[in-house]
Protein backbone atom coordinates (compact mmCIF):
# COMPACT_ATOMS: atom_id res chain seq x y z
CA UNK A 1 0.00 0.00 0.00
CA UNK A 2 1.72 3.41 -0.65
CA UNK A 3 1.08 6.13 2.00
CA UNK A 4 0.79 9.64 0.33
CA UNK A 5 0.99 11.20 4.52
CA UNK A 6 4.11 10.87 5.67
CA UNK A 7 4.71 8.73 9.01
CA UNK A 8 5.08 12.21 10.86
CA UNK A 9 1.94 13.42 10.39
CA UNK A 10 0.80 9.74 10.13
CA UNK A 11 1.66 9.62 13.29
CA UNK A 12 0.27 12.50 14.75
CA UNK A 13 -2.65 12.21 13.57
CA UNK A 14 -2.98 8.53 15.02
CA UNK A 15 -2.21 9.38 18.74
CA UNK A 16 -4.10 13.06 18.33
CA UNK A 17 -7.20 10.97 17.43
CA UNK A 18 -6.55 8.36 20.14
CA UNK A 19 -5.80 10.92 22.68
CA UNK A 20 -9.48 12.53 22.02
CA UNK A 21 -10.68 8.81 22.01
CA UNK A 22 -9.35 8.54 25.43
CA UNK A 23 -10.42 11.87 26.60
CA UNK A 24 -14.15 11.72 25.57
CA UNK A 25 -14.67 8.29 27.07
CA UNK A 26 -12.90 9.62 30.41
CA UNK A 27 -15.00 12.27 30.06
CA UNK A 28 -18.35 9.87 29.92
CA UNK A 29 -17.27 8.13 32.75
CA UNK A 30 -17.04 10.76 34.84
CA UNK A 31 -20.70 12.47 34.03
CA UNK A 32 -21.89 8.70 34.45
CA UNK A 33 -20.45 8.35 37.88
CA UNK A 34 -20.84 11.69 39.20
CA UNK A 35 -24.24 11.57 38.17
CA UNK A 36 -24.92 7.98 39.97
CA UNK A 37 -23.33 9.54 43.21
CA UNK A 38 -24.97 12.32 43.15
CA UNK A 39 -28.28 10.32 43.21
CA UNK A 40 -27.36 8.30 45.77
CA UNK A 41 -26.40 11.12 48.26
CA UNK A 42 -29.75 12.73 47.51
CA UNK A 43 -31.82 9.36 47.98
CA UNK A 44 -29.82 8.24 51.35
CA UNK A 45 -29.96 12.41 52.77
CA UNK A 46 -33.87 12.05 51.66
CA UNK A 47 -34.34 8.70 53.58
CA UNK A 48 -32.32 10.25 56.40
CA UNK A 49 -34.48 13.32 57.39
CA UNK A 50 -37.46 11.64 56.84
CA UNK A 51 -36.37 8.99 59.61
CA UNK A 52 -35.13 12.13 61.64
CA UNK A 53 -38.44 13.38 61.15
CA UNK A 54 -40.32 10.65 62.70
CA UNK A 55 -38.80 11.17 65.78
CA UNK A 56 -39.73 14.38 66.24
CA UNK A 57 -43.28 14.24 65.28
CA UNK A 58 -45.78 12.51 67.83
CA UNK A 59 -49.80 11.65 67.19
CA UNK A 60 -51.97 10.47 70.11
CA UNK A 61 -55.89 10.73 69.78
CA UNK A 62 -55.96 11.97 66.91
CA UNK A 63 -53.73 15.03 68.10
CA UNK A 64 -50.30 15.66 65.89
CA UNK A 65 -47.40 17.15 68.00
CA UNK A 66 -43.92 18.31 66.81
CA UNK A 67 -40.68 18.45 69.35
CA UNK A 68 -39.12 22.09 69.40
CA UNK A 69 -37.09 23.26 66.67
CA UNK A 70 -38.80 20.87 63.62
CA UNK A 71 -38.43 22.04 60.65
CA UNK A 72 -40.73 21.55 57.68
CA UNK A 73 -37.12 22.14 55.35
CA UNK A 74 -34.61 20.92 55.77
CA UNK A 75 -30.97 20.68 53.33
CA UNK A 76 -33.69 21.09 50.40
CA UNK A 77 -35.91 18.27 51.73
CA UNK A 78 -39.86 18.94 52.24
CA UNK A 79 -41.73 17.11 55.18
CA UNK A 80 -45.04 17.12 54.77
CA UNK A 81 -46.92 15.03 56.75
CA UNK A 82 -50.51 12.94 56.08
CA UNK A 83 -53.56 11.61 57.33
CA UNK A 84 -54.43 7.44 56.86
CA UNK A 85 -56.75 8.93 54.43
CA UNK A 86 -53.90 10.54 52.25
CA UNK A 87 -55.21 14.26 53.26
CA UNK A 88 -52.20 16.87 54.28
CA UNK A 89 -51.93 17.60 58.22
CA UNK A 90 -48.93 19.67 58.30
CA UNK A 91 -46.36 20.55 55.60
CA UNK A 92 -45.66 21.98 52.23
CA UNK A 93 -44.94 20.00 49.28
CA UNK A 94 -42.78 22.46 46.80
CA UNK A 95 -44.47 24.25 44.14
CA UNK A 96 -44.59 22.46 40.90
CA UNK A 97 -44.85 19.10 42.77
CA UNK A 98 -48.03 16.34 41.64
CA UNK A 99 -49.75 16.90 44.89
CA UNK A 100 -51.52 13.80 44.04
CA UNK A 101 -49.14 11.02 43.81
CA UNK A 102 -50.41 8.15 45.69
CA UNK A 103 -48.71 6.86 49.10
CA UNK A 104 -46.45 4.19 49.74
CA UNK A 105 -44.53 2.45 52.46
CA UNK A 106 -40.43 2.40 52.41
CA UNK A 107 -40.42 3.16 48.92
CA UNK A 108 -38.27 6.30 47.25
CA UNK A 109 -39.59 6.84 44.01
CA UNK A 110 -38.83 9.53 40.71
CA UNK A 111 -41.41 11.73 39.71
CA UNK A 112 -42.17 14.13 37.44
CA UNK A 113 -43.18 17.33 37.83
CA UNK A 114 -43.50 20.51 35.97
CA UNK A 115 -40.45 21.10 34.96
CA UNK A 116 -38.33 19.68 37.18
CA UNK A 117 -37.98 15.98 38.63
CA UNK A 118 -38.45 14.79 42.00
CA UNK A 119 -37.18 12.28 44.49
CA UNK A 120 -39.72 10.96 46.67
CA UNK A 121 -39.51 8.66 50.43
CA UNK A 122 -42.77 7.89 51.90
CA UNK A 123 -42.94 6.38 55.57
CA UNK A 124 -46.09 5.14 57.41
CA UNK A 125 -45.73 6.13 61.04
CA UNK A 126 -48.75 3.86 62.77
CA UNK A 127 -50.28 5.25 66.48
CA UNK A 128 -52.62 2.73 67.26
CA UNK A 129 -54.77 -0.42 65.27
CA UNK A 130 -56.68 1.89 62.33
CA UNK A 131 -54.48 5.32 63.13
CA UNK A 132 -51.62 6.52 62.21
CA UNK A 133 -49.90 8.94 59.91
CA UNK A 134 -47.62 9.34 56.62
CA UNK A 135 -44.49 11.45 56.67
CA UNK A 136 -43.22 12.51 52.86
CA UNK A 137 -39.87 13.68 51.86
CA UNK A 138 -39.67 15.46 48.73
CA UNK A 139 -36.63 16.57 47.12
CA UNK A 140 -35.28 17.98 44.18
CA UNK A 141 -33.70 14.76 41.79
CA UNK A 142 -30.13 15.77 41.36
CA UNK A 143 -29.45 17.15 37.92
CA UNK A 144 -25.97 18.46 35.91
CA UNK A 145 -25.95 21.40 37.96
CA UNK A 146 -24.23 24.96 37.15
CA UNK A 147 -21.37 24.42 38.50
CA UNK A 148 -21.07 20.74 37.08
CA UNK A 149 -21.90 22.51 33.53
CA UNK A 150 -19.55 25.38 34.04
CA UNK A 151 -16.65 23.08 34.78
CA UNK A 152 -17.71 20.76 31.52
CA UNK A 153 -17.27 23.94 29.30
CA UNK A 154 -14.04 25.02 31.02
CA UNK A 155 -12.96 21.05 30.51
CA UNK A 156 -14.51 21.31 26.64
CA UNK A 157 -12.12 24.54 26.14
CA UNK A 158 -9.37 23.26 27.84
CA UNK A 159 -8.99 19.92 26.77
CA UNK A 160 -8.65 20.17 22.77
CA UNK A 161 -5.93 22.91 24.05
CA UNK A 162 -4.19 20.49 25.79
CA UNK A 163 -4.98 17.83 22.74
CA UNK A 164 -3.51 20.43 20.43
CA UNK A 165 -0.33 20.99 22.14
CA UNK A 166 0.40 17.59 22.43
CA UNK A 167 -0.09 16.96 18.84
CA UNK A 168 2.06 19.74 17.91
CA UNK A 169 4.91 18.59 20.87
CA UNK A 170 4.14 14.89 19.55
CA UNK A 171 5.33 16.14 15.82
CA UNK A 172 8.13 18.28 16.78
CA UNK A 173 9.69 15.16 18.73
CA UNK A 174 8.78 12.67 15.44
CA UNK A 175 10.33 14.78 13.30
CA UNK A 176 13.29 15.62 15.31
CA UNK A 177 13.56 11.32 15.65
CA UNK A 178 12.81 11.20 11.88
CA UNK A 179 15.95 14.32 11.02
CA UNK A 180 18.70 11.77 10.76
CA UNK A 181 16.16 9.12 8.95
CA UNK A 182 16.27 12.35 6.25
CA UNK A 183 19.96 12.86 6.42
CA UNK A 184 20.43 9.23 5.88
CA UNK A 185 17.78 9.67 2.59
CA UNK A 186 19.48 12.56 1.31
CA UNK A 187 23.40 11.49 2.00
CA UNK A 188 22.12 8.04 0.11
CA UNK A 189 21.10 10.07 -2.51
CA UNK A 190 24.20 12.76 -2.61
CA UNK A 191 26.74 9.53 -2.83
CA UNK A 192 24.63 7.55 -5.15
CA UNK A 193 24.71 10.82 -7.67
CA UNK A 194 28.68 10.30 -7.54
CA UNK A 195 29.30 12.69 -4.32
CA UNK A 196 31.36 12.81 -1.36
CA UNK A 197 31.57 9.57 0.32
CA UNK A 198 33.61 11.05 2.87
CA UNK A 199 30.50 12.96 4.42
CA UNK A 200 28.86 11.29 7.79
CA UNK A 201 25.62 11.48 9.26
CA UNK A 202 26.07 11.34 12.80
CA UNK A 203 27.97 14.73 13.13
CA UNK A 204 24.60 16.68 12.79
CA UNK A 205 23.09 14.17 15.13
CA UNK A 206 24.58 12.77 18.03
CA UNK A 207 22.33 10.41 20.41
CA UNK A 208 21.99 7.54 21.39
CA UNK A 209 18.57 6.71 20.77
CA UNK A 210 17.07 4.65 17.80
CA UNK A 211 17.56 7.11 15.15
CA UNK A 212 20.99 7.85 16.38
CA UNK A 213 22.17 4.33 16.37
CA UNK A 214 20.70 4.01 13.17
CA UNK A 215 22.78 6.90 11.67
CA UNK A 216 25.51 5.51 13.31
CA UNK A 217 25.34 1.91 11.24
CA UNK A 218 24.78 3.89 8.47
CA UNK A 219 27.94 5.76 9.11
CA UNK A 220 30.07 2.58 9.70
CA UNK A 221 28.32 1.01 6.48
CA UNK A 222 29.95 4.38 4.38
CA UNK A 223 33.34 4.04 6.07
CA UNK A 224 33.57 0.55 4.93
CA UNK A 225 32.27 1.35 1.33
CA UNK A 226 34.66 4.20 1.67
CA UNK A 227 37.69 2.25 2.25
CA UNK A 228 36.53 -0.39 -0.19
CA UNK A 229 36.20 2.22 -2.95
CA UNK A 230 39.22 3.59 -1.70
CA UNK A 231 41.06 0.50 -1.97
CA UNK A 232 39.24 -0.45 -5.62
CA UNK A 233 40.63 2.54 -6.27
CA UNK A 234 44.29 1.94 -5.42
CA UNK A 235 43.81 -1.71 -6.88
CA UNK A 236 43.00 -0.32 -10.51
CA UNK A 237 46.19 2.20 -10.35
CA UNK A 238 48.46 -0.30 -9.11
CA UNK A 239 47.26 -2.82 -11.54
CA UNK A 240 47.50 -0.86 -14.39
CA UNK A 241 50.75 0.79 -13.00
CA UNK A 242 52.08 -2.76 -13.14
CA UNK A 243 51.05 -3.40 -16.48
CA UNK A 244 52.21 -0.38 -17.29
CA UNK A 245 55.87 -1.10 -16.79
CA UNK A 246 56.12 -4.78 -19.11
CA UNK A 247 54.31 -2.81 -21.87
CA UNK A 248 56.62 0.15 -22.07
CA UNK A 249 59.41 -2.32 -22.22
CA UNK A 250 58.05 -4.06 -24.87
CA UNK A 251 57.12 -1.04 -26.64
CA UNK A 252 60.76 0.31 -26.65
CA UNK A 253 62.55 -2.86 -27.67
CA UNK A 254 60.06 -3.47 -30.60
CA UNK A 255 61.23 0.37 -31.47
CA UNK A 256 64.68 -0.06 -31.11
CA UNK A 257 64.56 -3.40 -33.15
CA UNK A 258 62.72 -2.00 -35.93
CA UNK A 259 65.52 0.78 -35.91
CA UNK A 260 68.85 -0.60 -35.29
CA UNK A 261 68.86 -4.30 -34.94
CA UNK A 262 71.05 -5.80 -37.85
CA UNK A 263 71.69 -8.94 -36.31
CA UNK A 264 70.16 -12.44 -35.81
CA UNK A 265 71.69 -12.40 -32.58
CA UNK A 266 70.47 -8.65 -31.51
CA UNK A 267 66.89 -10.12 -32.68
CA UNK A 268 66.81 -13.13 -30.61
CA UNK A 269 68.39 -11.13 -27.71
CA UNK A 270 65.65 -8.65 -28.19
CA UNK A 271 63.12 -11.09 -28.59
CA UNK A 272 64.12 -13.14 -24.91
CA UNK A 273 63.68 -9.68 -23.25
CA UNK A 274 59.85 -9.54 -25.00
CA UNK A 275 59.70 -12.76 -23.87
CA UNK A 276 59.77 -12.38 -20.67
CA UNK A 277 58.14 -9.29 -20.47
CA UNK A 278 55.08 -10.88 -22.24
CA UNK A 279 55.53 -13.94 -19.29
CA UNK A 280 55.19 -11.66 -16.38
CA UNK A 281 52.36 -9.95 -17.60
CA UNK A 282 50.43 -12.99 -18.60
CA UNK A 283 51.11 -14.15 -14.69
CA UNK A 284 49.94 -10.41 -13.65
CA UNK A 285 46.76 -10.76 -15.85
CA UNK A 286 46.31 -14.31 -14.55
CA UNK A 287 46.46 -13.16 -10.66
CA UNK A 288 44.28 -9.98 -11.21
CA UNK A 289 41.90 -12.19 -13.60
CA UNK A 290 41.66 -14.64 -9.75
CA UNK A 291 41.45 -11.79 -8.04
CA UNK A 292 38.66 -9.72 -9.24
CA UNK A 293 37.13 -13.31 -9.71
CA UNK A 294 37.34 -13.88 -5.94
CA UNK A 295 36.45 -10.17 -4.91
CA UNK A 296 32.77 -10.50 -7.07
CA UNK A 297 32.03 -13.70 -6.07
CA UNK A 298 32.15 -15.07 -9.46
CA UNK A 299 34.68 -17.98 -8.14
CA UNK A 300 32.27 -20.05 -5.94
CA UNK A 301 33.93 -22.28 -3.49
CA UNK A 302 33.70 -25.74 -4.64
CA UNK A 303 33.81 -26.58 -0.91
CA UNK A 304 34.59 -30.86 -0.12
CA UNK A 305 35.94 -33.05 2.34
CA UNK A 306 38.97 -33.22 1.65
CA UNK A 307 42.23 -35.11 2.84
CA UNK A 308 44.58 -32.31 3.66
CA UNK A 309 47.25 -34.46 4.37
CA UNK A 310 47.73 -35.77 1.18
CA UNK A 311 47.50 -32.23 -0.11
CA UNK A 312 50.26 -30.85 1.52
CA UNK A 313 52.25 -34.14 1.05
CA UNK A 314 51.74 -34.09 -2.82
CA UNK A 315 52.46 -30.41 -3.06
CA UNK A 316 55.88 -30.64 -1.01
CA UNK A 317 56.79 -33.26 -2.72
CA UNK A 318 56.58 -31.02 -6.10
CA UNK A 319 58.38 -28.21 -4.85
CA UNK A 320 61.32 -27.24 -6.05
CA UNK A 321 63.90 -26.44 -3.54
CA UNK A 322 67.53 -27.16 -5.74
CA UNK A 323 67.96 -23.75 -7.28
CA UNK A 324 69.33 -21.96 -3.79
CA UNK A 325 69.77 -25.80 -1.96
CA UNK A 326 67.31 -25.24 0.27
CA UNK A 327 66.25 -28.26 2.13
CA UNK A 328 62.19 -28.72 2.68
CA UNK A 329 60.99 -30.71 6.01
CA UNK A 330 57.68 -31.96 6.09
CA UNK A 331 56.01 -32.99 9.86
CA UNK A 332 52.00 -34.01 8.81
CA UNK A 333 49.49 -35.69 10.53
CA UNK A 334 47.50 -38.18 8.95
CA UNK A 335 43.93 -38.30 7.30
CA UNK A 336 43.60 -34.81 8.51
CA UNK A 337 40.21 -33.87 6.30
CA UNK A 338 38.31 -30.49 5.95
CA UNK A 339 35.88 -29.07 4.22
CA UNK A 340 37.77 -26.55 1.45
CA UNK A 341 37.92 -25.67 -2.02
CA UNK A 342 40.84 -28.17 -3.09
CA UNK A 343 42.46 -25.86 -5.95
CA UNK A 344 42.22 -22.80 -3.71
CA UNK A 345 43.61 -24.41 -1.05
CA UNK A 346 46.42 -25.55 -2.97
CA UNK A 347 46.85 -22.41 -4.26
CA UNK A 348 47.21 -21.36 -0.73
CA UNK A 349 50.25 -23.74 0.30
CA UNK A 350 52.30 -22.99 -2.92
CA UNK A 351 52.34 -19.70 -2.46
CA UNK A 352 53.65 -20.03 1.04
CA UNK A 353 56.19 -22.86 0.21
CA UNK A 354 57.27 -20.35 -2.79
CA UNK A 355 57.42 -16.94 -0.48
CA UNK A 356 60.03 -19.39 1.71
CA UNK A 357 62.00 -20.74 -0.85
CA UNK A 358 61.96 -17.04 -2.52
CA UNK A 359 63.16 -15.20 0.71
CA UNK A 360 64.73 -17.88 2.42
CA UNK A 361 68.32 -18.32 2.29
CA UNK A 362 71.16 -20.25 0.64
CA UNK A 363 71.31 -23.31 1.57
CA UNK A 364 68.21 -22.99 4.43
CA UNK A 365 65.56 -25.09 5.16
CA UNK A 366 62.02 -24.88 5.36
CA UNK A 367 59.63 -26.70 7.56
CA UNK A 368 56.20 -27.39 6.43
CA UNK A 369 53.51 -28.84 9.51
CA UNK A 370 49.82 -29.49 9.18
CA UNK A 371 48.23 -31.05 12.38
CA UNK A 372 44.64 -30.73 13.88
CA UNK A 373 44.21 -29.39 17.72
CA UNK A 374 42.60 -30.28 20.61
CA UNK A 375 40.10 -28.04 19.34
CA UNK A 376 39.84 -30.02 16.15
CA UNK A 377 41.29 -26.75 14.09
CA UNK A 378 43.43 -27.62 11.23
CA UNK A 379 46.74 -25.78 11.80
CA UNK A 380 48.98 -25.83 8.51
CA UNK A 381 52.54 -23.38 8.95
CA UNK A 382 55.01 -23.05 6.91
CA UNK A 383 58.91 -22.17 8.44
CA UNK A 384 61.56 -20.34 6.67
CA UNK A 385 65.16 -19.52 7.67
CA UNK A 386 65.38 -16.64 5.43
CA UNK A 387 65.56 -12.67 5.80
CA UNK A 388 62.53 -12.08 7.58
CA UNK A 389 60.40 -9.04 7.74
CA UNK A 390 60.70 -6.18 10.03
CA UNK A 391 57.57 -5.90 11.87
CA UNK A 392 56.34 -2.87 10.75
CA UNK A 393 56.30 -4.55 7.69
CA UNK A 394 54.68 -7.16 8.80
CA UNK A 395 50.95 -5.59 8.26
CA UNK A 396 51.38 -4.29 5.52
CA UNK A 397 52.70 -7.49 3.45
CA UNK A 398 48.85 -8.35 3.05
CA UNK A 399 47.87 -5.69 0.68
CA UNK A 400 47.86 -6.00 -2.94
CA UNK A 401 51.27 -5.06 -4.86
CA UNK A 402 52.91 -4.33 -1.46
CA UNK A 403 56.27 -5.97 -1.44
CA UNK A 404 58.74 -5.17 1.03
CA UNK A 405 62.19 -4.26 -0.77
CA UNK A 406 60.85 -4.39 -4.49
CA UNK A 407 63.92 -3.54 -5.97
CA UNK A 408 65.66 -6.31 -4.52
CA UNK A 409 63.45 -8.90 -5.33
CA UNK A 410 63.74 -11.32 -8.45
CA UNK A 411 61.42 -10.77 -11.38
CA UNK A 412 58.65 -13.00 -10.26
CA UNK A 413 57.16 -11.05 -7.48
CA UNK A 414 53.91 -8.89 -8.14
CA UNK A 415 52.92 -8.02 -4.07
CA UNK A 416 50.19 -9.90 -4.84
CA UNK A 417 50.58 -13.59 -3.58
CA UNK A 418 49.30 -12.77 0.29
CA UNK A 419 46.47 -11.01 -0.45
CA UNK A 420 45.44 -13.53 -2.15
CA UNK A 421 46.42 -16.18 0.05
CA UNK A 422 44.26 -14.46 2.86
CA UNK A 423 41.65 -13.61 0.61
CA UNK A 424 41.09 -17.76 0.35
CA UNK A 425 41.97 -18.59 3.87
CA UNK A 426 39.23 -16.14 4.85
CA UNK A 427 36.56 -16.96 2.22
CA UNK A 428 37.15 -20.39 3.93
CA UNK A 429 36.24 -18.89 7.82
CA UNK A 430 39.69 -19.31 8.64
CA UNK A 431 42.76 -16.99 9.62
CA UNK A 432 46.25 -16.45 9.12
CA UNK A 433 49.42 -14.95 10.57
CA UNK A 434 52.77 -14.08 10.46
CA UNK A 435 55.65 -14.13 13.27
CA UNK A 436 58.89 -13.35 12.02
CA UNK A 437 62.37 -11.56 12.35
CA UNK A 438 64.65 -9.47 10.13
CA UNK A 439 67.52 -11.75 9.50
CA UNK A 440 66.27 -14.90 11.14
CA UNK A 441 63.00 -16.34 9.08
CA UNK A 442 59.35 -16.13 9.00
CA UNK A 443 56.61 -18.62 9.97
CA UNK A 444 53.17 -18.31 8.43
CA UNK A 445 50.36 -19.75 10.39
CA UNK A 446 46.95 -21.31 8.62
CA UNK A 447 44.29 -21.93 10.96
CA UNK A 448 41.07 -23.30 9.71
P1 LIG B 1 55.52 -11.36 -3.82
O1 LIG B 1 54.99 -11.70 -5.16
O2 LIG B 1 56.33 -10.12 -3.82
O3 LIG B 1 56.16 -12.49 -3.14
P2 LIG B 1 53.54 -11.62 -1.73
O4 LIG B 1 52.23 -11.00 -1.58
O5 LIG B 1 53.61 -13.10 -1.78
O6 LIG B 1 54.21 -10.96 -2.99
O7 LIG B 1 54.42 -11.12 -0.53
C1 LIG B 1 54.45 -9.76 -0.16
C2 LIG B 1 55.78 -9.39 0.43
O8 LIG B 1 55.93 -10.03 1.70
C3 LIG B 1 56.94 -9.88 -0.36
O9 LIG B 1 57.30 -8.94 -1.31
C4 LIG B 1 58.02 -10.07 0.67
O10 LIG B 1 58.71 -8.86 0.87
C5 LIG B 1 57.27 -10.41 1.93
N1 LIG B 1 57.34 -11.87 2.22
C6 LIG B 1 56.41 -12.79 1.88
N2 LIG B 1 56.77 -14.01 2.34
C7 LIG B 1 57.94 -13.85 2.97
C8 LIG B 1 58.84 -14.75 3.66
N3 LIG B 1 58.59 -16.04 3.79
N4 LIG B 1 59.96 -14.22 4.19
C9 LIG B 1 60.24 -12.92 4.09
N5 LIG B 1 59.44 -12.03 3.44
C10 LIG B 1 58.31 -12.48 2.91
Amino acid sequence: MKHKMSIKLRLTLWFTAFMALIAVLCLGLILVIGSSVAENDARNLLSRIVRQDIEGISYENGRLSFETGFSFYEDGVYTVVYNNEGAVLAGEVPPGFPVTEALENGMTKEIAGEGETYLIFDLYVPSSWEEGIWVRGVTEAPSMDDSVGRSMTVFLIILPVIILLAAAGGYFMIRRAMKPIASVTELASSISEGRDLKKRISEGYQSTDEAGRLALAFDQMFERLESSFEAEKQFASDASHELRTPTAVITAQCAYLEKYADSMDEYKEGLSVISRQAARMSVLIDRLLDITRLDFGTKKLDLEDTDLSELVAVLCDEQDTGEKGISLSTDIEKDVHAQVDAYLFSRVINNLLDNARKYGKEGGHIAASLKKDAEGKVIFSVEDDGIGIASEDQDRIWRRFYQVNPSRQTGSGLGLGLSMVRQIVELHGGSISVESEPGKGSRFKVIL
